[in-house]
């Protein structure tokens, strides 16, 4: 650049300013989020219409970037950080956990290689046995022995890299023929397509059935189905248990799966992606923690119920050699002293992406600032809004609850009006924009979900959601 050209990097002093208006703007909205209409409103084009077709030639200034915010994107976000959302599962949010993503992004390392910044690839490794450690996981699970945690990007992706390790374990992609995986019916759709991306036919994945009360994977099935594939020279490699189902919350039966893979030397992959934060609260550990003694691999997402922004969910594995050789590939341009002499973690070898952003800080700060008391008060009290909005809803004769409600979320729909009134009242409550629910549906019924576990969720907000519920519901 030859003197006197102008420089378009914005110097720290402009970041100073114009972080700072963010940092401003993102606390208004934390502060106003509560009383706007959880759900956008805008039609399939709505928000492309507010922006203008083709890219700024000129530099733009930043306060009418900013005020784009409000104009472009205000009105097509659905705003999961509501207090009144209870849709889907919640994706926290968190200061400590924002303040994490934007530390990370100012350091802006690539952590691919321990060589690469010793403290993404540490941070990383510690911070995940505390939460081993919080969530009083198996003792394999924790770097100091053959297994180990990382951070993926969501469960789907901890999956995928589960059933990559299993089938390195049952002899790699030149085994693949003959390999079969086995999850139950009601298991999150993350494990068709991992499948799928592994390699398997359809047929290769047994989708085993699941009991018509809990909705737990009939184990007796599942034992049955590896028998006759092995009866018939196929190799049961894969299973994988669900811990808290998407759809209902059922809970398979860890333990007892375990033994069924032990007889075959099957990969146990456990998929908590939500539920497992409940075993913050020591009472709750016996619900979610049953038998994963037995598990080969574990993940559970801290961005769904702790505190954690996307992406960063937790995949434990109890021993990282399988993962690694499914995953290693090292070409000259990697090489380094620290990867040859097998000191070190590399955590490009544990996923598929090779360059990983600093997602370890996000949850460093976010164990820090809440520490196992503030995780456990939030935790126990979502459960316990849960539980009291199942029985408000056992108590009143227009509704009709789906048992069971082990942890947070509570399932549902008008006793009167079949189908239609199901979908009436999730209609009316999504447009009343004053909460927000989605759907399942369970033995053919549509059934309404309300996942109680956001980060702002108070017991006024429940409160404020059965109201609308019974408001919104004509008597019986
Ligand atoms: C949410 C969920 C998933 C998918 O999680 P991502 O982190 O979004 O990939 C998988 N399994 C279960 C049980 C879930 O609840």
């Amino acid at each position: 650049m030859a003197e006197g050209d102008p420089s378009y990097t914005m110097t720290p002093d402009e970041f100073r300013r114009w972080g700072h208006e963010a940092v401003e703007w993102v606390a208004r909205y934390m502060e106003q989020v509560e009383d706007l209409p959880v759900r956008s409103p805008v039609a399939p084009g709505g928000v492309q219409a507010a922006m203008p077709p083709h890219p700024p030639v000129e530099p733009e200034p930043w306060d009418r970037i900013l005020a784009d915010l409000d104009r472009v994107v205000l009105p097509g976000i659905t705003h999961w950080q509501s207090p009144n959302f209870f849709g889907y599962f919640q994706a926290n949010a968190s200061g400590p956990s924002i303040i994490g993503e934007l530390v990370a992004a100012g350091l802006g390392v690539q952590g691919m290689l321990w060589s690469t910044s010793p403290a993404g690839t540490e941070v990383e490794t510690v911070v995940l046995d505390w939460l081993a450690e919080l969530l009083e996981l198996p003792e394999c699970f924790r770097s100091s022995g053959p297994g180990g945690g990382v951070i993926q990007d969501g469960a789907s992706g901890a999956t995928l890299c589960a059933l990559l390790a299993a089938r390195e374990r049952a002899g790699g992609v030149e085994a693949l023929d003959r390999l079969v995986a086995y999850t139950s019916q009601e298991a999150h759709s993350s494990v068709e397509k991992g499948a799928r991306v592994a390699g398997l036919r359809s047929a290769q994945l047994h989708l085993v059935e699941a009991d018509r009360a809990t909705r737990a994977m009939r184990v007796d099935q599942l034992a049955a189905a590896m028998a006759a594939d092995a009866t018939a020279g196929r190799t049961p490699f894969f299973v994988c248990a669900t811990v808290g189902s998407t759809s209902s919350h059922a809970i398979d039966d860890v333990d007892a799966i375990g033994r069924a893979c032990g007889d075959h030397g099957a990969w146990l992959h456990v998929d908590a992606a939500h539920a497992g934060a409940a075993a913050v609260c020591p009472e709750l550990r016996p619900i979610v923690n049953g038998g994963l003694e037995r598990a080969d691999s574990y993940c559970v997402d801290p961005h769904k119920w702790l505190f954690t922004n996307l992406e960063c969910d937790a995949f434990y594995v109890a021993d990282r050699r399988h993962l690694v050789a499914a995953l290693s590939v090292m070409p000259e341009y990697l090489r380094n002293p620290a990867s040859s002499s097998g000191a070190v973690i590399d955590y490009r070898d544990w996923h598929l992406p090779l360059g990983r952003r600093f997602r370890a800080l996000k949850l460093w700060f976010v164990l820090r600032h809440y520490g196992a008391e503030g995780l456990r008060h939030h935790v126990a009290a979502h459960v316990e809004w849960a539980r009291e909005l199942a029985s408000w809803i056992d108590d009143d004769p227009r509704f009709t609850r789906i048992e069971p409600t082990p942890l947070n979320l509570v399932c549902f729909r008008p006793a009167a009006g079949g189908e239609e009134a199901a979908q009436r009242l999730l209609d009316d409550v999504n447009a009343s924009g004053r909460a927000f629910l989605t759907h399942t549906r369970i033995d053919g019924h549509l059934v309404l979900r309300a996942s109680i576990g956001q980060t702002a969720t108070e017991r006024r907000h429940v409160e404020a959601l059965w109201r609308l519920l019974s408001d919104l519901t004509p008597d019986a």
